[in-house]
């Protein structure tokens, strides 16, 4: 059986230390039943709601693109979402504008 990876620093080298996992490259140490709760990364919509991968939102204002000649219009509709790490969380593509990162600030969750 495989130990995770260390969810902060992601090394390999995590190491078991009674109940606790360790990992030796950051001294991060958790425990992995309430880690497997926490998996993945939290991010919220406007109303505060979690978003997971694969859910559709709508933007809720208008915003601009760059290098795009028009808004992205609120209300528009995104489907199959992908939660990324960063300022940008939600990649995403979408009908006339192709791929692209949103902030999980200016969508809701559908
Ligand atoms: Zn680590």
């Amino acid at each position: 059986m495989s130990l995770p990876n260390c969810p902060k620093c992601n090394s390999e080298y995590v190491y078991e230390d009674g109940i606790l996992l360790v990992c030796p490259e950051c001294a991060y140490e958790w425990d992995p039943n309430e880690a497997a709760e926490e998996e993945g990364l939290v991010v919220l919509d406007s109303n505060g709601t979690r978003l997971s991968d694969g859910d559709s939102v709508t933007i809720v204002k208008n915003l601009k693109v760059k290098g795009a000649s028009k808004d992205l219009k609120q209300g528009t509709r995104i489907k199959n979402i992908r939660l990324v790490e960063g300022n940008h969380n939600i990649d995403c593509k979408i009908d006339g504008f192709g791929a692209m990162k949103l902030k999980s600030e200016f969508v809701k969750k559908i």
